[in-house]
């Protein structure tokens, strides 16, 4: 009986996983550029690590989690994001103790959520994400939301919108969250069950409500900018205007306040401007309290995470027939068995300067060698036959150009990664 892949997960394969690749590669290099370290954490933790940071008052802990009793009763969580891990290990690790502030991690790897599967929608999915731990004030919050913009300005992605808000400080989040209540007490009872719940938990969060019907209930609702005390305001105003500065818009949005409870002060998400739009690429906050929640020092901290399948899904859109696949360098084609044994060899000498070799083991006709060379998107293929086995040469074709030429098996290493490197400066790579 065939045995189906589990709901929400799918396989990443062959030239998709080459986009996966790309756009995680893309992902390093800017972490790098901003001058973030990276940091891999387990994707098992305990489970009140989840519940203490990413909170009780969230889809994510209430109903999302990934969680199970293991051999030894402990009770465990397959990480639902990553921010909660990579503060733990900076608690565990005690790195505020032995380096600079602001500590500054990238992360990239799966997380689990058990969510309604759709479009941009899964539950196993992969971020990127990074965090700056340690300084607080709008110069790193600008940098981290500046960070998010280049990184997708690297994969080709230049039409996105950013949207930002506040969450204040704690005094404007308390009075806010008293006028919230306050307004949404005469509305709940018509909202849908989670904002019901939201409202005793934590009204901020009906704000995220996705439901229709709830939306008019949202529009009407008090405004975060109204409660502001001066010094969030001006603090906001801060952040802005430094993006600004490096010629980044945004737009504010005062119902943003994402899915997580550990945010405080500025919020942002990243959208593609498009009609079809399969929900944030990528958002995050600031976060005041979350490193001390979870029983390390009061150090303040900025963080955003990106969702790989979404941009892949943007990526793929934008580019339709442009995606460059990925090939092979040299594909040899042996046309007999004398010619399979010295290209075992061949290949093997080949590999090892770098250049990418395939090709056949077994017996197969010029004419199907030659499609599975052009199938596998090859820049020179490489032609061993008899007379090239009596004259110790090997025929050498570009497959772009048709061209052929004939060189001593002897050179054949320097010469073959000569053409290649000219191949790929012709194709402008
Ligand atoms: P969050 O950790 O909720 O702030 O999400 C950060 C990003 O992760 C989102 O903007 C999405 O791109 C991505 N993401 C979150 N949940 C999922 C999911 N279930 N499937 C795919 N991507 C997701």
């Amino acid at each position: 009986m065939e045995i189906n892949p589990v709901k929400g997960t799918h396989d990443i394969i062959g030239e998709e996983a080459d986009l996966y690749d790309d756009i995680e590669t893309a992902a390093k290099l800017t972490a790098d550029v901003f001058g973030y370290k990276e940091i891999r954490t387990p994707i098992i933790e305990h489970s009140p690590l989840f519940v203490r940071s990413v909170g009780e008052s969230s889809d994510i802990v209430t109903k999302e989690m990934y969680t199970f009793l293991d051999k030894g009763n402990r009770e465990i969580t397959l990480r639902p994001e990553m921010t909660a891990g990579a503060l733990r290990s900076i608690v565990t690790n005690k790195l505020y103790v032995s380096n600079d502030l602001p500590l500054k991690y990238f992360y990239l790897g799966p997380c689990f959520r058990y969510e309604r599967p759709q479009a941009g929608r899964y539950r196993q999915f992969h971020q990127f994400g990074i965090e700056s731990v340690g300084v607080k004030n709008a110069y790193e919050d600008a940098e981290v939301i500046i960070l998010g913009k280049r990184f997708l300005e690297n994969i080709g992605l230049n039409n996105v919108k950013i949207l930002i808000n506040t969450l204040g400080d704690q005094i404007s989040r308390s009075n806010y969250k008293a006028a919230l209540k306050e307004y949404f007490a005469k509305h709940i009872d018509k909202m849908c069950d989670d904002c019901k719940r939201r409202f005793e938990l934590n009204p901020l969060r009906i704000l995220d409500c996705k439901v229709a019907d709830d939306k008019p209930f949202i529009e009407d609702a008090p405004k975060m900018k109204d409660y502001l005390t001066t010094e969030a305001k001006s603090y906001f105003e801060e952040v802005i205007s430094l993006l600004k500065m490096n010629d980044i818009e945004v737009e504010i949005d005062d119902t943003l306040v994402r899915g997580l409870d550990y945010y405080t002060g500025v919020v942002f998400e990243y959208h593609n401007n498009s009609e079809n739009d399969i929900g944030a690429l990528g958002g995050g906050g600031h976060y005041k309290n979350l490193l001390k929640e979870i029983g390390g020092p009061d150090l303040e901290g900025i963080g955003l995470a990106f969702g790989i399948e979404r941009l892949v899904y943007v990526v793929k859109n934008n580019l339709g027939d442009k995606i460059s696949h990925r090939g092979l360098d040299l594909y040899i084609m042996a046309m007999n068995k004398e010619a399979i044994d010295a290209s075992f060899h061949i290949k093997d000498i080949l590999r090892s300067y770098g250049l990418s070799v395939d090709g056949n083991n077994e017996s197969k006709s010029f004419k199907s060698l030659f499609k599975i060379a052009v199938r596998k998107n090859t820049k020179f293929a490489i032609i061993i036959g008899e007379d090239e086995i009596k004259e110790g040469r090997l025929t050498v074709k570009n497959l772009k150009t048709q061209e052929q030429t004939s060189i001593k098996v002897d050179d054949a290493a320097d010469i073959l990664l000569t053409m290649v490197e000219n191949y790929m400066e012709n194709e402008g790579k």
